[in-house]
C-alpha cells in the first residue's frame, strides 16, 4: 500500500488538481449511525474580523429561517456555529436560499454531515441568483441556463422568464458560488446561425479547399460576450474579485498593478419584479444582519 501510494505520488507529483477535480464526492459516511444523525442540523461560518456570538447569530437568523420555532445555535470556535433547527423546510431554507449576513458580514452554510470534523467543512459556495445580459431572446431557456450557469459553479435552478417589464434584457440563473476563486464577470459564447444546416447543403456542391474555408469561418460562430451582475452579492474585494473580504484587507491587493478589474457593478439592481423567493427575504431581512 505505501509502495503504491509513493508510486501515485511520483506519478502526480508535477500535476496541479483544479477547483473541479479538487471538489470531490463524499460516499457512505454520511449514513453513519449516532443520536446527532437524526437532528436536523447544518453548520455556518461567518467571514468578520471580529467573534459573534452564538446566541445573537441564532437569535437573528433563526428569526428569518424559523420565525416559529427559532433555531439552537451553538458556537464551534472561529466563528464557526451549528445550527438546529425543528423543521427540515428551515434548514432547507437556510442552505438553498441566501446568501445570509450577520451584522453585514458573510455567512456560509453547508449540511451538516455527521463524519465531518468541523475543520473539514470547506465554507466555499454560497447560493445566489446571477442575471445574465447578453444572451439572445430566441436562446433564453433552461438549456441556455445550465450551459451558461455552469460556467460559474453548480446549477441550482433556471428562471428563464424573467418577470415584468425586464423580460428579455437577462436571464436569471442561481448557482453554487465558488468564493474561493474570483468573481466571473463574462463569458464568451459563440452562437451558431440557424441557417447552418442549409449551407452545409450548399457546400456539398463545392470543392474541398472551398468547404475547408466555409467550414473554418463557421466552425466558432457569431462571438458575443455575456455579461454578469449578482442578486445581493455580499460584500468582495474590487482588487481581486474575491467575496468575504473587501480591498482594505486584501493579501494580494499590492501585488496588482492597472485598473480595477471589479467593482459595484457586478450588484445586480434591485428593483420591482423580484422573484417570490426574494420577497420573503425582503424589505425586513435586507441589510439587517
Ligand atoms: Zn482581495
Amino acid at each position: 500500500m505505501a509502495a503504491y501510494m509513493e508510486g501515485v505520488e511520483i506519478k502526480f507529483k508535477n500535476l496541479q488538481l483544479c477547483e473541479a477535480e479538487k471538489k470531490g464526492i463524499r460516499i457512505g459516511r454520511k449514513q453513519a449511525c449516532s443520536s446527532q444523525v437524526s437532528k436536523i442540523q447544518a453548520v455556518g461560518k461567518l467571514f468578520a474580523e471580529r467573534p459573534a456570538r452564538a446566541e445573537h447569530v441564532g437569535r437573528t437568523l433563526g428569526g428569518v429561517w424559523s420565525p416559529l420555532f427559532g433555531v439552537d445555535c451553538k458556537d464551534l470556535g472561529r466563528n464557526r456555529f451549528l445550527f438546529i433547527f425543528q423543521q427540515k423546510a428551515d434548514k432547507e431554507k437556510a442552505l438553498d436560499v441566501g446568501p445570509w449576513r450577520f451584522n453585514n458580514d458573510l455567512l456560509v452554510m453547508e449540511d451538516f454531515v455527521p463524519s465531518r470534523t468541523i475543520d473539514e467543512y470547506e465554507f466555499k459556495t454560497i447560493p445566489i441568483w446571477v442575471r445574465a445580459y447578453g444572451i439572445p431572446i430566441g436562446m433564453m431557456n433552461r438549456e441556455t441556463g445550465d450551459l451558461v450557469g455552469e460556467q460559474i459553479g453548480e446549477v441550482i435552478d433556471v428562471d428563464p422568464d424573467v418577470n415584468g417589464d425586464s423580460m428579455g434584457a437577462f436571464m436569471r440563473i442561481k448557482v453554487k458560488l465558488d468564493i474561493t476563486i474570483p468573481i466571473m464577470r463574462f463569458i464568451t459564447t459563440f452562437t451558431e446561425d440557424e441557417v447552418e444546416q442549409e449551407q452545409k447543403d450548399e457546400m456539398i456542391l463545392l470543392g474541398d479547399d472551398e468547404m475547408k474555408e466555409i467550414r473554418n469561418e463557421k466552425k466558432e460562430g457569431e462571438e458575443k460576450i455575456v455579461s454578469f451582475t449578482y442578486e445581493y452579492l455580499p460584500d468582495f474585494c474590487y482588487s481581486c474579485g474575491i467575496i468575504g473580504h473587501t480591498e482594505k484587507s486584501c493579501r494580494t491587493r499590492s501585488r496588482r498593478t492597472g485598473s480595477r478589474q471589479f467593482g459595484s457593478w457586478l450588484r445586480a439592481n434591485m428593483y420591482k419584479g423580484i422573484s417570490s423567493e426574494e420577497r420573503s427575504r425582503a424589505p425586513n431581512n435586507k441589510g439587517k444582519f
